[in-house]
């Protein structure tokens, strides 16, 4: 009898990934495995793709129905992992995620590798990762390499791309007390800790053959986090990976309607779960903030601030404040009588800036500046990008500008993160 692999896949709204990933085990030229479907409360897309597998006795599945407060506490596919590796049974253990397919022969190849290498504990291979976007087409591509001996793992070998003795859980599980860490702290690199725990014990060998292919989407944590500041900008149109749209208004996300499709279809940004969830969610917003709004037949424009509506007093304030026509939105006559009238939006010739309208980019002296709420918050190229800021900047000089404090800066902090770890990302 072959020997057995059990297989540990997490999985969380990527619908048709899993379903290539699931896929991808069945099509193994091993064929005892079993396969542990660690589903982490997806949407229902999701788990109808679950149940068209499940008359395959070899594969398993539980929900882990966890609490959106839950969600942002732990690293989750750490927390799913330790709840399915008490019940596997295989000899060998290998995980998988739900962006990521197995090429046929990778489980022969591995079990091929420790029946050769009888003192070996843990294997790992060549992965190809290829960047996708939102239409699943490839960005680009590039290969993680295995041709060497790890004694440290960590940041070198992917979640998917490893193969360990189940005998190592019971001397892992007893050094350490749990399988795998799943500390939130970990939230993107929970893979590495484990291997590190493994490397207490073993060196990853190598197989240098490329045994599975992995994506990242818009929606990987990754992708997700890159170019992300520590807070997420007020007036910013938001998702996860449920696609509901959100309104982010001073420190809460406000479900947005449909009616509002026009204005969030292109400029809403993907933010992780845990990011997002961080934010307590209000009421369904009525009138997004930061819009250029006018009545049908009517030359007044207005600019919407918390929920009042700023007049725009004339041509050179409009042009100064680097508002474009094309971007005025015509509500109803009612719709705009029932907002309370805030300060008009002026402009004099070489007068100081005193009263901005918010959300509006400045360069001063050179740098970038986000206005918001009385503060000049420094911001970068990459996070006015992520953010759909296509605003051109309203030239200043600390002069001319009335003196506002300036705040927290809008940098991408997991680039930050990644330097310091100093992995690659290309
Ligand atoms: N995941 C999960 N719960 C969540 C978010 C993610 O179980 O709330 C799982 C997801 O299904 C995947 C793994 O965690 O198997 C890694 O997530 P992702 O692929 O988004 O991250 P990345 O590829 O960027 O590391
Ligand atoms: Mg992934």
């Amino acid at each position: 009898m072959e020997e057995k692999v059990s297989i540990v896949l997490t999985s969380y709204n990527k619908p048709a990934y899993l379903q290539k990933a699931i896929e991808s085990v069945m099509n193994q030229t091993h064929d005892n495995w079993e396969l542990f479907v660690m589903d982490d409360h997806s949407n229902e897309e999701t788990i109808s793709v679950i149940h068209k597998y499940l008359h395959d006795p070899r594969i398993r599945y539980e929900n882990s129905f966890v609490k959106p407060e839950e969600r942002i506490k732990t690293t989750r596919y750490a927390t799913l992992i330790n709840s399915a590796l008490p019940f596997a049974e295989g000899d060998y253990i290998s995980y998988l995620t739900d962006d990521t397919v197995y090429h046929p022969e990778r489980l022969s190849r591995m079990v091929q590798t420790f029946s050769h290498k009888p003192e070996a504990l843990a294997v790992y291979s060549r992965q190809k990762v290829i960047h996708v976007n939102e239409r699943g087409e490839e960005i680009s591509h590039f290969y993680r390499n295995a041709d060497a001996v790890l004694d440290q793992a960590a940041f070198q070998v992917d979640h998917c791309s490893v193969m360990h003795r189940r005998s190592l859980l019971d001397r892992i599980l007893h050094k350490y007390g749990s399988y795998w860490d799943d500390d939130m702290k970990h939230w993107n690199h929970g893979d590495s800790i484990f291997w590190t725990r493994i490397n207490n014990f073993a060196p990853f060998l190598p197989i240098n053959e490329v045994l599975d292919t992995t994506y990242k989407t818009p929606n990987s944590f990754q992708n997700a986090y890159q170019s992300l500041p520590a807070d997420l900008i007020d007036g910013s149109f938001v998702k996860g990976s449920d696609q509901n749209v959100y309104f982010i208004d001073q420190g809460l996300r406000r479900p947005v309607g449909d009616i509002w499709g026009s204005l969030y279809l292109n400029r809403t940004v993907t933010v992780p779960d845990p990011y997002l969830f961080q934010y307590r969610i209000g009421k369904m917003l009525n009138i997004p903030n930061y819009i250029l709004v006018k009545e049908a037949g009517h030359p007044a424009i207005f600019y919407i601030e918390d929920e009042k509506k700023r007049r725009i007093m004339g041509q050179y304030a409009f042009r100064f404040y680097q508002f474009k026509r094309k971007d005025i939105l015509t509500i109803g006559k009612e719709e705009l009588e029932a907002l309370p009238e805030g300060l008009p939006i002026t402009r004099e010739r070489s007068s100081l800036i005193e009263n901005p309208p918010n959300r509006r980019l400045f360069l001063i002296e050179r740098k970038s500046f986000l206005f918001l709420h009385g503060v000049l918050h420094p911001i970068s190229e990459q996070v006015v990008r992520k953010f759909f800021l296509h605003q051109k900047p309203i030239s200043a000089s600390f002069r001319n500008i009335h003196k506002f404090s300036i705040g927290k800066p809008f940098y991408p902090v997991y680039d930050e993160i990644i330097k310091k770890l100093n992995i690659a990302i290309e």
